[in-house]
Parts: structure tokens; sequence; C-alpha cells
């Protein structure tokens, strides 16, 4: 057998969405995307945003919301939204809408999993409150069952070597970290954003998440395992302050930031659908 010659990765570059032919998204059987600073801004989703999904709806095209935030705060907007799930705190759980006014949750790790694991990372979140200075929960955290975050960007500022010493100390004691644009995520357990993915598109739509199917659309560090397994990623304009820190990049990158972005992608997206 012949080696394979050697291949170095292209180089790393955000295309213009605008680039992205019609033909790449014909086939398309949903759409993924990250909640904060993606659909959010300042918490809030934005009309664009909201518009956007609304299309895509209409239009037949599931949505999925895939976030770090937590069950708690994420129950009302699996209402409110037209999504058909919003998996949260990074794949560890998902609501899915059962009716106008029901939304059901279920978890990827059974209940005494998840209760062996709370008192860690109780455990971990005291040890990391006492030893990086400036430390503080998220807002959120009440809502939380499956992990812990720190705030770094929401009401709260840390610098990014404070962020660095609140992952490492998270990871030394057993954790995976992960950093979205607002707070830093420890959890227990392998799951990510992609896993929780594949396993909501399983349970709401029946069958596996063909990666050529499926657009991802997110803004942050926490996004990079979704964009690095789908080739159809975009990036909303606000992914340029993340740039320097993402070891995978989506794909594209629309012209706007936030929720107008996100309508950038719903406008093509939809443009480009046969019929
Ligand atoms: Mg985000």
């Amino acid at each position: 057998m012949t080696p394979r010659p050697f291949r170095p990765d292209p180089p790393q570059t955000l295309r213009p969405w605008a680039e992205c032919p019609d033909a790449a998204l014909a086939g398309l059987r949903g759409v993924l995307t990250d909640i904060d600073d993606t659909l959010t801004r300042d918490g809030q989703i934005e009309p664009a945003a909201l518009a956007g999904l609304q299309r895509l709806a209409a239009a037949g095209l599931p949505v999925i919301a895939v976030t770090g935030r937590p069950a708690g705060w994420s129950r009302a907007f699996a209402l409110a939204w037209p999504v058909r799930a919003i998996v949260a705190e990074n794949g560890a759980l998902m609501w899915r809408r059962r009716s106008a006014q029901k939304a059901a949750i279920e978890y990827a790790d059974p209940l005494p999993v998840r209760q062996a694991n709370a008192e860690r990372l109780a455990t971990c979140a005291r040890a990391v409150l006492a030893e990086v200075p400036g430390t503080a929960l998220a807002r959120d955290s009440a809502g939380r069952i499956t992990d812990i975050a720190i705030d770094h960007s929401e009401f709260a500022h840390l610098p990014p070597e404070r962020i660095a010493q609140v992952v490492a100390l998270m990871q030394a004691q057993g954790l995976t970290a992960s950093v979205s644009s607002i707070h830093i995520n420890g959890w227990i357990g392998a799951h990510h954003k992609f896993s929780g993915a594949c396993w909501a598109v399983r349970q709401v739509l029946g069958g596996e998440l063909r990666p050529a199917e499926w657009l991802y659309v997110g803004d942050s560090s926490n996004d990079q395992v979704m964009f690095e397994r789908l080739p159809l990623s975009v990036g909303v304009a606000n992914i340029a302050r993340f740039v320097p820190l993402l070891t995978h990049l989506p794909t594209y990158v629309t012209r706007a930031e936030r929720g107008a972005g996100f309508a950038e992608v719903a406008k093509k997206i939809l443009a480009a659908r046969p019929g």
C-alpha cells in the first residue's frame, strides 16, 4: 500500500456567506443554531432573527437551537419560538415542543448519573469561586441541572487570563470546560453541542444527522465542535471577536452581526430551495 501524500490542512479563511452556492443548500434538511449573540443581543432575541425562524418554520424547514444555557432558562423559549427543540446545557438535555403550551424535557444521562455528578460540580464551583479572583456564578445558575457556569461577559467581566484559569481549574477537577460568548461552562461527561444535536435530530425527526444536510449558525468558542463537524457552518459577523481564539472556524461568515446575520442565513437558504 502506498502511503497517502501529505497534504497540509487548507488555510482557514472565512468566506462570505453570499458565496455559498445555492446547490449546497438545496438538499438541506434543517437548521441548527446557537442562541446567545447569534439570535440575541443582550439576552433578547432580535426581531430579524425571530422573523427568520418564522420563515424557516413556514417553509417546513425544522430549526433546532443548541445552547450552553440552562434548562430553566431555555424552557420558555422552546414554547415561544418556532423551533422544534432547544438542546441546552451543551448537549446534556433538551426541551421538545409537544403542543402550543407544553414542552417536555429529556436528558442524555439517566437520573443516578446526574445525581452523582451534581455533588462534584458543586465542589468544583466552590473551588473556582475561592481560587480565581473576580469570579461569580452565572445569574442563570438556578436553572442549571447538569453543569456549572461562571459569568465572563454577561453581567461580569473576566479578563482572558482569568477565563483560562477557570478553564484549567475545571479541567483539573475532571470537568469538560467550554467558553461561550458569555459564560465558562463546566460539566461531567463527553457530551457537547454536536452530540446533543445528533441526539435531538434522532429524537425529534428520526434518523441520523447527516452532516451535509444540516447547517449550523454560531458565534463563539463553544460552537467550534459544530463548525468542525458540519461543512455548512456559518458565523454571524460578531464571530470576529473570537476568531483569534478558535481552532475551527465556520466555513462562511455573514455581513451582519447577531440576529440580522441569522436573518441573512435564513433568507439565502429559503431563496435556494427548489420550487
Ligand atoms: Mg453564542
